[in-house]
């Protein structure tokens, strides 16, 4: 191998190794879709826990408000016994009307309520027995992700040691060339020739460039400024 191929080796394997770090952070398409229900139905399920939250809030409110409404009727019903004139008989059976008319205002509130309380309560309940469900088909999947990741970390172990070896081969110079550009083009420090187009960016290259990169030797796209390499046609 001449420098150049083994630089092209190099990039082939830091692809590798790219694409096992991408195997080892993304989230399988099966697992993903499973995780997207489960985190979607959490969600739901936190929602309607802070829906009857508040709702039970609203509740303790008007029963607070109802006891304060029951001891205002009572204390104007004993004002009733102690009345000595017409005047002040209709000013407090006014006052006993107004105060049961509140009460029931309360108590028909209350009631709605508590409808509301059992309606969130029974989508929370129903949510929940689906969720069980969820849960172990999440929990399968994640455990078959995990394991599924043992392998990837030993392939990448792998990978890395092959990475190692091809640096440790190739001299100096056109390593920290080839270092230089990976970093800068993403990763991609190498273009392949298609005819006389860098398969990168689609620019032409130079005949004289073609039979020099043919020859072996470290020719940049003008368009990239990748090396170019040309699989061999023999
Ligand atoms: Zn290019």
């Amino acid at each position: 191998m001449n420098v150049l191929e083994k630089l092209w080796n190099l990039q082939k394997v830091l692809t590798e190794v790219a694409a096992l770090d991408r195997r080892l952070s993304v989230k399988p398409d099966h697992f993903a879709e499973i995780d997207r229900k489960y985190e979607t139905a959490k969600a739901e399920m936190d929602r309607l826990q802070a829906t009857l939250d508040q709702l039970g809030r609203e509740r303790r409110k008007l029963d607070g408000d109802l006891q304060m409404e029951q001891e205002a009727l009572t204390k104007y019903e004993g004002q009733m016994k102690m009345v000595k004139n017409q005047q002040q008989y209709s000013a407090a059976w006014k006052e006993i009307d107004i105060a049961r008319k509140k009460k029931k205002e309360i108590e028909d509130a209350e009631l709605a309520k508590m409808g509301e309380i059992e309606a969130a309560q029974n989508a929370l309940d129903a949510l929940k027995e689906s969720h069980a469900e969820l849960t172990a088909e999440w929990e399968l999947a994640h455990g078959e992700w995990q394991e599924s990741l043992h392998e990837v970390r030993s392939e990448l172990d792998k990978a890395k040691q092959r990475v190692a070896e091809a640096e440790a081969d190739i001299p100096p110079g056109p390593l920290r060339q080839f270092q230089r550009i990976f970093e800068q083009r993403h990763g991609i420090a190498m273009s392949l020739l298609e005819g006389d187009s860098c398969s990168n960016c689609r620019f032409k290259v130079r005949s004289q460039a073609i039979l020099q990169v043919h020859r072996g030797d470290i020719i940049t796209c003008e368009g990239c400024r990748r090396i170019v390499y040309a699989e061999k046609t023999s």
